[in-house]
């Protein structure tokens, strides 16, 4: 059986949940689909360690502050997890959880969204599906060669699992990683293995570029908000984040940094049974490969709609995608609005989707 509401939210992550607050609060009839089958978008996911680069202040959805977690000025995914937990259940948000959304179709006036126990039926569909789903990792000669143990950023929980656990047998059992990237997650794996005594080669194209010590996700909002008024007033774009660099000196990153043991060599050629090489033949062997190589926006469900553009990004005005306006992209980044892939910032663009969406429907 078909089921129907007006606008029907792809993904209840962190950004659904923001799209939910204004389309609720605006008085929508509405849905949000999620895959999980428990609240917290990809914060379930993250490694052990991980704790957010901005204070719990300014790392609020609309409506409700994050409190601060006890002991900790930079809280932990799990405290994340709970907020947006408490959002949902406190917002009373309509969340289907254990849902995919399989294909997104044109059905006459309105769209089909099929999924994996039914289809719903709606007259505008607000994509909400984050990156994480979309792990990407490059074309690198010889990664069908190497005999150790490949992972993305997503599969990488503690250090622990590297010191000889998990590693195959007749393999050494020194815990040699080799860590790929020079973004956040890459800095802060390569920090979390380093600090645990775990033999690193880290390697970064190009060389690591740290923001200086006191930059943390508040300053890096008010950059990129400062940018997007600079560029809606038609000023110079300064360059936004990117000009400052790339990662954030987050404590753990500082710590393994400042005693020496995040020396970054370039990126290698190709990787061998036994490791990585590099083009003037220097080898490493390695027991693993971590790829910290970043992600792709999770935008398969809407293949049918035959938007996708370069980079698998569908091209957007505002959120609103160009070519069918009861399409709405929340939460993927900069292209989807202005630091609307951090937690702060998908505030603004969920609540210019919700407005569009509430309009378009009162049409
Ligand atoms: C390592 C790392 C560290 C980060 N640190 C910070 C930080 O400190 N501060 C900050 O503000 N931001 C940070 N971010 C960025 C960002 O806040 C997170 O990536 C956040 O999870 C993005 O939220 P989202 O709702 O867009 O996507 P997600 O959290 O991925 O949520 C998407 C939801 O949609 C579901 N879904 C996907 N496809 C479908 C489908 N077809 N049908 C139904 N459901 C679907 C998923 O299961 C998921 O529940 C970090 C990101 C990473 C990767």
């Amino acid at each position: 059986m078909t089921q129907r509401a007006d606008a029907v939210v792809v993904g209840g992550g962190q950004a659904g949940l923001a799209a939910g607050y204004h389309l609720r609060r605006l008085g929508v009839d509405f849905v949000v689909l999620d895959a999980e089958s428990a609240p917290g978008g990809a914060w379930q996911h993250t490694w052990d360690s991980l704790h957010l680069f901005s204070p719990a202040a300014y790392s609020s959805l609309p409506g409700r502050i994050m409190p601060a977690q006890p002991g900790e000025t930079y809280p932990d995914a799990q405290h994340v997890v709970d907020y947006l937990a408490d959002y949902e259940k406190r917002y009373e948000l309509p969340v289907h959880r254990s849902v995919q959304a399989q294909a997104v179709h044109r059905d006459g006036g309105r769209l089909r969204v099929e999924t994996d126990v039914g289809d719903w039926s709606a007259r505008a569909v607000v994509s909400a599906t984050g990156t994480w789903s979309r792990p990407f990792l490059p074309a690198v000669p010889g990664r069908d060669l190497f005999t150790g143990r490949q992972l993305h950023t997503v599969a990488y929980r503690r250090p622990q699992d590297f010191a000889g656990l998990g590693i195959p047998p007749g393999r050494s059992r020194s815990g040699r990683v080799v860590v790929v990237g020079g973004g956040n997650s890459g800095a802060q794996i390569a920090a979390d293995l380093a600090l645990a005594g775990i033999d690193l080669t880290w390697v970064t194209q190009p060389p690591p570029r740290y923001l200086t010590d006191d930059i943390d996700g508040r300053v890096l909002f008010d950059v990129a908000t400062a940018r997007r008024r600079a560029l809606d007033e038609g000023r110079t774009d300064t360059g936004g984040v990117a000009s400052l660099g790339d990662i954030v000196a987050v404590p753990p990153v500082r710590k393994a940094r400042d005693a020496g043991l995040l020396q970054a060599k370039p990126m290698f050629t190709q990787l061998t049974t036994m490791g990585v090489k590099w083009a003037d033949g220097t080898t490493a062997e390695a027991d693993a490969v971590i790829w910290c190589t970043g992600f792709r926006p999770a935008l398969a469900h809407l293949a049918p709609l035959g938007l996708r553009g370069p980079r698998g990004r569908i091209a957007t005005n505002g959120t609103r995608a160009v070519a069918e306006p009861r399409l709405h992209l929340v939460g993927y980044g900069d292209w989807t609005g202005p630091a609307s892939a951090t937690l702060i910032g998908v505030g603004r663009p969920a609540r210019d989707a919700a407005r569009e969406v509430a309009a378009f429907l009162a049409d």
